[in-house]
């Protein structure tokens, strides 16, 4: 199962979570058909999106990354729900090549956090380095003030992932630049943390680098690749194209089929579908 194990530090001046995703990564594997290359930047931007959405409190929070670096892996795209239920895609599921080429170098990562307000929190950050440790760290430090150490990393091999692992430091607002340097440090020198996890576990990792320091342990979190998507939904976004555009449409090609991007399940609806969503 996959974990989120959390902690205090410095008597919460800064939080430390060290994710492994491997599951989830694994799922979008198989839903998607990626290659090693697309799995592993894929596989950041979803362990990104469970760390930020296990920390919503509302259940109708909702969260959606844009990372576009005109690689050529093309726009991927994570949605998520609160309490780290994640999915994602990514527009050339068959990318291959080293990470700055499959992520890109030129382009933004976006980040809307929507907590039932009238405007959702929209953050803008351009993405520089195809790093993707390093562009979110950047995105946290710039767009939401939070300087942070992150390290990313993702592995797999032939369509199986080993290991899908994170680590993310954030200061609290009390904390000082000395606790931020002594942890940046730290997270400096885990820059394969696919395999430290595999080696120590999530919890081993956090008593190992960090057990020295005094520290709250928080709950665990269990993220999860999970899709949304229903009949209903997909039968109210059509209901906006009209009925006529709709009856055209099978008129010509006998039925209407929706593919969810995330999870890749079809919609089928034949004329007395159409019929019965209007007829509601
Ligand atoms: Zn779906």
């Amino acid at each position: 199962m996959d974990t989120i194990k959390r902690a205090l530090l410095f008597d919460g001046k800064a939080i430390v979570d060290v994710l492994d995703t491997t599951e989830i990564v694994q799922t979008a594997i198989n839903y998607h058909n990626l290659s090693d290359d697309a799995a592993k930047a894929l596989g950041q931007v979803l362990t990104i999106g469970a760390f930020i959405s296990s920390g919503f409190k509302a259940s109708d929070n909702k969260l959606t990354i844009i990372v576009d670096g005109k690689g050529n892996g093309g726009k991927m795209v994570v949605s998520a729900d609160a309490g780290a239920a994640v999915r994602g895609y990514i527009q050339n599921p068959s990318a291959m090549g080293d990470p700055a080429s499959v992520v890109g170098r030129d382009g933004y990562i976006n980040v809307i956090k929507d907590f039932g307000l009238k405007e959702p929190y929209n953050g803008l950050c351009e993405l520089v380095t195809g790093n993707l440790s390093m562009d979110f760290a950047y995105y946290f430090t710039k767009s939401e003030q939070l300087p942070s150490a992150i390290s990313l990393d993702v592995d797999v091999k032939n369509g199986k992932c080993l290991k899908s692992a994170g680590i993310i430091v954030q200061p609290m607002p009390n904390c000082t630049e000395e606790v931020i340097v002594i942890l940046e440090d730290i997270v400096s020198q885990l820059k394969n943390i696919a395999s430290i996890v595999e080696e120590k576990g999530t919890q081993g990792v956090i008593d190992y680098y960090f057990g020295h320091f005094p520290m709250k342990q928080l709950d665990d979190v269990n993220p999860k690749y999970i899709c949304s998507c229903s009949k209903e939904k997909v039968s109210q976004m059509l209901m906006t194209l009209g009925r006529d555009e709709l009856e055209d449409i099978i008129k010509e090609n006998g039925k209407i089929e929706v593919g969810c991007q995330f999870c890749n399940k079809k919609y089928q609806y034949l004329k007395e579908d159409i019929d019965s969503i209007f007829n509601k």
